[in-house]
């Protein structure tokens, strides 16, 4: 079999870059096996392929579509793998299908809400979500144990390599700590590394590498998303058109008058910083960009090296008013040793433990603080913690008028601990 580059750059400590492959609705996708090819044909070449998974909520190519042809070639595929438009058998079908194209790499995600469609848009499906994935793949490990009539079959075992995603960028208090909650169950249930969402505060992205390192997770290896944005792209993601991006208006105003090449170059920046600050890879991607951008990237960020520091302020765009968890530093970054900016008792809501399906009369609502059924009023009826979507303000993904209720289920863990007034609650 061919080496796992993923496997082996987190055996080896070696920090890697992966090339983000997006994949749509077209199946010919010429620009997708350029970037292949290209990537295979350059002895320097980025050696790891990230590949999407109905990314935006809209229909497309699945990962299993691509990764022979990125195994063929001597590549690495990381394919993700969301719980949405189908049930756990579908899932786990997928994950089958993934072991016997080799693919051993998995990125498991809840996914976007549905977008777009033939004839409208999908029904929403939300079996299992990011944890209930991770933790199948978990007991496909050892293979999964079934009925075939009277007797007991096993799956043949299987060790993917599973990671999970984060995103660190949340503006308030709420949604940024059920991320680090809901991080937290994820790591207990299998997942071996951690990518994270897309975002332009270096400060916060650094600060989720502290937190780990201040609850004793220092060791899970971490890999930063570093993505170059179009002043297009940046607006879809302002306007929630593509779901959980943090970006504020003083990102857009720069990118309205930048180049590709200060683009890049921004990418670079964040490159290097991601490498001297500890991460233990990057996950790189744009839109449009070619291979030759992507090395041109890693080349540039080899010799900006620690020189970074210098910069930092051309990676800060922090959204007025966010929530940090660290004081700052002299650095311009967060002091990890510093006190806690959230209450000093933030107990974490007890949902963690719940790995079973959620129907009614199996109730969560002791779990969830009694503040509302998250099989009612989460759109993707999540059970484990909050996907990533919610906007900047705290509101949900798919509606800007109703509030995630993961933040009400954190904001109702802390009043039931005596740290904040249940008024607050009832407001959020
Ligand atoms: S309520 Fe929260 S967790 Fe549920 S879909 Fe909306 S943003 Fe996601």
């Amino acid at each position: 079999m061919a080496e796992n580059h993923l496997r082996s750059a987190l055996q080896r400590r070696q920090f890697f870059v992966s090339a983000e492959l997006v994949l749509n609705r077209d199946h010919t996708a010429p620009e997708l096996e350029a970037l292949v090819e290209a990537a295979a044909a350059e002895p320097r070449g980025l050696r790891i392929i990230s590949i999407t998974d109905l990314p935006g909520g809209n229909p497309a190519l699945p990962p299993e579509a691509l990764v022979a042809g990125v195994l063929e070639r001597g590549l690495t595929p990381l394919a993700h793998l969301s719980g949405k438009d189908g049930n756990r058998s579908f899932v786990e079908a997928r994950l089958h299908a993934l072991a016997r194209a080799g693919a051993e790499n998995v990125l498991a995600l809840t996914g976007d809400a549905q977008r777009s469609g033939f004839l409208g848009r999908g029904q929403p499906g939300y079996d299992l979500d990011s944890v209930l994935i991770l933790h199948l793949i978990e007991s496909l490990r050892s293979g999964l144990e079934y009925r075939l009539g009277k007797r007991t079959a096993r799956t043949s075992a299987f060790d993917f390599l599973a990671g999970a995603v984060v995103n660190p960028y949340k503006v308030r208090e709420p949604d940024l700590m059920m991320q680090l909650h809901k991080l937290e169950l994820k790591l207990a249930v299998g997942a071996r590394f951690v990518v994270t969402q897309l975002g332009y505060d270096l400060r916060k992205l650094y600060e989720l590498e502290q937190y780990l390192d201040r609850e004793g997770l220092g060791e899970v290896p971490l890999v930063a998303n570093v993505y170059v944005p179009t002043a297009t792209v940046a607006r879809m993601m302002q306007a929630g058109e593509i779901a959980g991006c943090v970006v504020p208006d003083a990102l857009v105003a720069r990118l309205e008058k930048e180049t590709k090449a200060e683009r890049l170059e921004r990418g670079a920046l964040m490159l290097a910083a991601c490498r001297d600050l500890g991460f233990s890879g990057a996950h790189l991607g744009g839109f449009g960009l070619a291979h030759r951008d992507m090395l041109g990237i890693v080349d540039r960020a080899e010799e900006i090296g620690a020189a970074w520091r210098a910069r930092a302020d051309e990676l800060s765009f922090p959204w007025p008013g966010g929530k940090y968890l660290f004081p700052e530093g002299t650095d311009g970054l967060s002091d990890g040793s510093g006190p806690y900016q959230i209450p000093a008792e933030h107990p974490s809501p007890t949902w963690g433990a719940r790995l079973g399906r959620a129907d009614c009369g199996d109730c969560l609502q002791d779990h969830l603080g009694f503040v509302g059924c998250t099989m009612r009023w989460c759109y993707k009826t999540l059970r484990n913690g909050p996907c990533g979507g919610s906007r900047p303000d705290g509101s949900c993904e798919v509606d800007a008028g109703r509030p995630c209720i993961w933040n009400r289920v954190y904001l109702g863990a802390l009043a039931a601990g005596g740290t904040r007034a249940d008024e607050e609650v009832s407001r959020c």
